[in-house]
């Protein structure tokens, strides 16, 4: 007989009938009549209440279903006299498929720390939290090929081998089939990359947007999703060295147009985080709420979960300068007591105190903030008229900072090589980018949404490594 997934169960009212469910349990409670299994298989937060009557069942099969244990159901669908659940199955046969030793099974049916879970992450998608965030995270990947497909941008496959150090060298991680203790050596005893598999020094890419951009110099509307890599130490709770970022790049638009698009693009992604992840987001308002009231009053989050979801998806960015920005942050309490850990002047990147300080105190809302010092921004953004700033903008959001990094881009040759030259970049190095200013350059914007900062607010974790399936950070490549 063919398996009917939980999800499916919980909503039937084919009550009489036989089906068969799979999944691993999640407890077993027992008296001399009868046993209870609560059963999961990860499509619904939701267990399945298996219902057996002791005296039918062979002793030996009733003692190898313990937590964790994998097995199989049929049985007879029946309403539920229990609270909280609709439908229950009344069992006439189970099979065990994998046992689960009570002794060394790491997950009981108990609370157990994210830290903890951290150390068993091949195990923990079979928690309560882990399976709402995973299915969470399929819902919002789907969701962004949903919002770019309606509006017709290509999915561009941007290279993850690059041979381009343009973003900062230090962050990159180095790819090389070279001997490691015997590498071949230049004349001056430097390594030498030309006997590398690339015949030059090759990595894994921090961003997709070099190799974006010349996609929308073509097709207009172009967008990549897929892994970046970053080596650097910070360890913070809001990094990773590998994650996923979403960096649309659209043709013939200005900064306005690229503000527009990412409030859009944010608003249809909460949107459908509300419409179909109900379930799951509803487990995890619980949670969040728990989790802020251990927190000191002062740090604790101004709203619920849903209720962040639901004040961004219904509120209008608020759009400024950085140097308005800048302004306000001075003359905040805060700074006046001197209680911002980074001092701020006009020239300084904000540091996430600033931006939470602005968006969950002063603002109440999302923020984007534009114009930043072009010291601290990229070569390729595009230089206002000022020479001072940079047509840059940054999306801020409550519990988060920032969440998404953009800009309109420099189209003019003569200016983006003067900017190259300031930095450091050599024009040969970039050829084919700058080509793209030489045949047919036009305006064009674009932004990076770093994928799992997006998870972290839908689910309202508070730290990068539980958003992902198998983190990677500075020491720590398990899994
Ligand atoms: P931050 O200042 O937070 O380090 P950034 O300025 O380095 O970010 P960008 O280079 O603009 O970030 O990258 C675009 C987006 O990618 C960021 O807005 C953020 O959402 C995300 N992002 C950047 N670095 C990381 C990282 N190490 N781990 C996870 N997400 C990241
Ligand atoms: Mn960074």
């Amino acid at each position: 007989m063919k398996r009917t997934k939980i999800k499916a169960l919980l909503t039937s009212t084919a009550f009489g009938e036989e089906v068969v469910v799979k999944g691993w349990v999640r407890t077993k409670r027992e008296n001399k009549e009868i046993a209870f299994i609560a059963l999961n298989d990860g499509s619904i937060i939701t267990n399945i209440q298996i219902v057996v009557d002791v005296a039918n069942f062979n002793e030996t099969i009733l003692k190898q279903i313990t937590t964790g244990a994998a097995i199989s159901v049929t049985g007879k669908l029946i309403a539920s006299g229990g609270k909280g659940q609709s439908v229950e199955i009344q069992a006439t046969e189970i099979e065990v498929y994998g046992l689960a030793d009570p002794e060394k099974y790491p997950l009981q049916p108990k609370e157990h720390s994210l830290e903890f879970l951290r150390e068993i992450a091949h195990l923990r998608p079979r928690t309560n939290t882990f399976s709402a965030i995973l299915r969470i995270r399929n819902t919002m990947a789907f969701g962004i090929h949903k919002f770019f497909n309606e509006r017709g941008f290509v999915y561009l496959h941007t290279p993850i081998l690059t041979a381009s150090d343009c973003e900062g060298a230090g962050e990159m991680f180095r790819v090389t089939t070279l001997d490691p203790i015997k590498p071949p050596l230049t004349d001056v005893g430097t390594v030498n990359y030309k006997e590398d598999f690339f015949g030059r020094q090759a990595n894994l890419t921090v961003s997709g947007q070099l190799e974006g951009e010349l996609g929308a110099m073509a097709l207009s509307e172009i967008y990549t999703f897929g892994p970046t890599f970053r080596a650097e130490n910070s360890n913070t709770a809001r990094h990773l060295a590998e994650f996923w970022m979403v960096e649309p790049e659209i043709a013939f638009a200005d900064l306005e147009d690229n503000m527009n698009l990412a409030e859009d693009f944010l608003k249809y992604l909460i949107h459908e985080a509300l419409e179909n992840c109900q379930e799951d987001l509803a487990f995890l308002d619980q949670r969040f709420t728990k989790e802020e009231s251990k927190k000191k009053q002062e740090d604790r989050s101004e709203w619920g979960l849903i209720e962040k979801l639901k004040i961004v998806l219904e509120n209008n960015f608020e759009r400024l300068t950085y140097t308005e920005a800048v302004k306000i942050l001075v003359d905040s309490k805060p700074n006046k007591k001197g209680q911002f850990k980074y001092p701020i002047s006009w020239g300084t990147d904000l540091q996430s105190e600033h931006e939470r300080y602005l968006v969950e105190k002063h603002f109440k809302k999302p923020v984007i903030l534009t114009n930043y010092p072009r010291e601290i921004k990229s070569f390729y953004m595009k230089l206002d008229e000022d020479g001072k700033t940079v047509r840059a903008m940054d999306v801020l959001f409550p519990g988060i900072g920032e969440i998404i990094g953009g800009s309109q881009r420099e189209e003019d040759l003569d200016k983006l090589v003067m900017r190259m030259k300031e930095v450091g970049l050599k024009e040969e190095d970039l050829w084919w980018y700058l080509d793209t200013r030489k045949f047919g350059t036009c305006p064009h914007s674009g932004f990076g949404l770093g994928f799992e900062r997006l998870i972290l607010f839908i689910t309202g974790m508070g730290n990068i490594r539980d958003v992902i399936p198998f983190p990677r950070t500075p020491q720590n490549c398990e899994f």
